[in-house]
C-alpha cells in the first residue's frame, strides 16, 4: 500500500519513504529510499551568493553593470566549468562568471581580479527565500548542519545575515533564524570538500548515520561526490538547469526541497 503525500512523494506501508520525480526535482529516480533523519547543507550557493552590488562595484571600472539575476547565474555558470572541467580550476571558472556578467571579450583577463576578490572576500547575501525554508525544516524537527569549504568566517557569516546559528538562545534578538548542530568550516578544520571527512564531523555532531542524511549543495565535484563518499544522499541546487548529470537530484532552491521532507519517524 502506498500513501501518497502530494507531488510524487510516497511512504509505503514499512514506512520506507520513496521520491520519483516529483515537481521541482527533475531526473530522480527513487533517489531517497530512506527516512530522512538529517539535514546537511552546503552555504555558497545554497544559502548564500556572493553580493550582487559588490560585483557592480568590482567591475565598474570595466563599465559592466549586471543585474541581480545575471550576477546569480554567474555564479551557478561558473561553479558549473568546476563540474564541466572535472578539476578545480577557479580561473576557468572566474573567465565564464565574467562572460556571464557581460564582460567583453577582450576585458575578460582584466575583470578575473575583480571577480575573484568578490568571493573571496565576506561580501555574501542570503539566497532568497532560504531562511525561510530552513525554518520550515526546523519547525519539522529536521536536525541541521552547515557543511562549507570558507574562509574562516562561514559561522559568522551565516549569524550576522541571520540565516542560522549554532545557539540562536545566544544570538542577539535571535527568533526569526535557524538553529544548526555545527557550521563546519574548511578553513577552521583544515579539511575541504570533497574529502568525506568533514562531512562526517557533522554528521557526528548531529548524532545520525550518513544512510539516513541528505546533502544540499550546488556542485557536483564537492557537493555530490564529496557527499557520496561520506554515504550521504546528494542533492544538488541547480537552479539554471546546467547540470546534465541524471544520477543525482536536482532541485532550483532549498525551499523546493522542503516538501519533501519528513521528520524521522
Ligand atoms: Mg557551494
Amino acid at each position: 500500500m502506498l500513501v501518497g503525500f502530494g507531488g510524487g512523494f510516497m511512504v509505503d506501508a514499512h514506512g520506507t519513504t520513496l521520491i520519483q520525480d516529483p515537481p521541482g526535482l527533475y531526473g530522480v529516480r527513487s533517489v531517497f529510499e530512506l527516512p530522512v533523519h538529517a539535514v546537511l547543507l552546503d552555504a555558497g550557493g545554497v544559502l548564500l551568493l556572493p553580493d550582487p552590488s559588490a560585483m557592480r562595484r568590482a567591475l565598474s571600472e570595466l563599465g559592466v553593470t549586471p543585474d541581480d539575476d545575471t550576477c546569480r547565474r554567474a555564479h551557478y555558470a561558473s561553479t558549473r566549468e568546476i563540474d564541466r572541467l572535472g578539476e578545480v580550476d577557479w580561473v576557468a571558472a572566474d573567465r565564464v562568471a565574467a562572460r556571464v556578467l557581460g564582460v567583453p571579450d577582450e576585458r575578460v583577463e582584466d575583470a578575473l581580479a575583480p571577480i575573484s576578490s568578490v568571493y573571496l572576500s565576506d561580501s555574501w547575501v542570503p539566497v532568497t527565500g532560504a531562511t525561510h525554508a530552513l525554518l520550515a525544516l526546523q519547525r519539522a524537527g529536521m536536525p541541521l548542519a552547515v557543511v562549507s569549504n570558507a574562509g574562516g568566517t562561514m559561522e559568522h557569516q551565516l549569524l550576522s545575515h541571520r540565516i542560522c546559528a549554532v545557539d540562536p538562545s545566544g544570538a542577539p534578538t535571535g527568533d526569526d533564524f535557524a538553529e544548526v548542530a555545527v557550521v563546519v568550516d574548511s578553513h577552521v578544520v583544515g579539511i575541504e570538500k570533497p574529502d568525506p571527512r568533514i562531512f562526517e564531523i557533522a554528521l557526528a555532531k548531529l548524532g545520525v548515520g550518513s544512510a539516513n542524511a541528505v546533502y544540499v549543495g550546488d556542485t557536483v565535484h564537492f557537493d555530490v561526490v564529496g557527499a557520496r563518499a561520506a554515504g550521504l544522499a546528494p542533492v544538488h541546487v541547480d537552479p539554471y538547469e546546467l547540470c546534465p548529470d541524471d544520477d543525482h537530484p536536482h532541485i532550483a532552491s532549498l525551499a523546493d526541497l522542503v516538501p519533501h521532507l519528513v521528520p524521522a519517524s
